[in-house]
């Protein structure tokens, strides 16, 4: 489904964006990996390249502009264009009402969520236009961008502003051919996941519940609707926020 396409990931450490990692060089994609982690992002290399994938790293910050550029003159150079990206890395922290939050999370987390697919966009959007060939950009949003869930607020915020910037894109470069379109994941077994339930354990029966499926995703899961509309069989699809959620929405 993606062979000869070059795709890079951010967020490729661990979670989804590894997940991504391993099914997006299984498909015959070309992949960059983006994350902070260095020693993280060797390990999900390691066995892709041994089986014979072409993968790059790119260690850094989506918050850094710098960083972001530095990862797509890496696709461009190594592999010869970037044909799509997974802006997937992402975070967010629960437990804590609206105004007794800590100005420190709140910065955190809108810049990771927000400023960080921004700086992804803006520089992942000049390579592809340069290329003329067009190009397709998934965006990782969450349930949490489409309904408010308590203790969560500058998340759901956050994600509400993934999809709208997915949708200005959308509608900035479609006539270029480029695509962008974002995913509305929902609860999915990953150490954000983790993490989370360790601060508000009673989510986790709330999450299960109210999915029609009953249960969490795994990451590969969502990996699957991410190499689907970054490749050619999501053609005629730009804008759009696609659930994977198990039915909860
Ligand atoms: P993980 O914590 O497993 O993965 C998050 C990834 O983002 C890691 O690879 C992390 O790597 C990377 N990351 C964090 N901060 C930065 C940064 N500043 N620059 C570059 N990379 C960064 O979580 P998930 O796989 O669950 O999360 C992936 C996406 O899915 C996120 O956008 C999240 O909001 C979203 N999501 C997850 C849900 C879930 O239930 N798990 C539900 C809905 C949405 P490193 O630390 O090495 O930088």
């Amino acid at each position: 489904m993606l062979n000869g396409r070059t795709v890079l990931i951010t967020g490729a450490s661990s979670g989804i964006g590894a997940a991504a990692a391993r099914l997006f060089a299984e498909e015959g994609a070309a992949v960059v990996l983006m994350a902070r982690r260095a020693d993280a992002l060797a390990e999900v290399a390691a066995p892709l390249v041994e089986a014979g994938a072409r993968v790059a790293v790119a260690p850094g910050d989506v918050t850094r502009p710098a960083d972001v550029e530095r990862a797509v003159a890496l696709a461009v150079d190594t592999f010869g264009s970037l044909d799509a990206a997974f802006n997937n890395a992402g975070w967010g922290t629960g437990g804590t009402v609206l105004h007794e939050l800590d100005e420190g999370v709140y910065d955190r987390v809108m810049d990771l969520n927000v400023r960080g697919v921004w700086n992804c966009l803006r520089h992942q959007i000049p390579a592809m236009l340069k290329a003329g060939t067009g190009g397709a950009i998934v965006n990782t949003s969450s349930t949490a961008g489409i309904v408010a869930t308590g203790a969560v607020a500058p998340y759901v915020a956050a994600k509400h502003a993934v999809l709208g910037l997915t949708k200005a894109a959308a509608m900035e470069y479609g006539e270029s051919g480029i695509r962008v379109n974002a995913l509305v994941v929902g609860s999915t077994r990953t150490e954000l996941m983790d993490e989370l339930l360790q601060d508000v354990p009673e989510l986790e029966a709330s999450f299960t519940a109210r999915a029609i499926q009953k249960r969490m995703a795994h990451p590969r899961e969502v990996a699957q609707a991410a190499a689907w509309l970054c490749s050619d069989r999501s053609s005629f699809l730009t804008g759009a926020s696609m659930p994977v959620d198990g039915g909860w929405s």
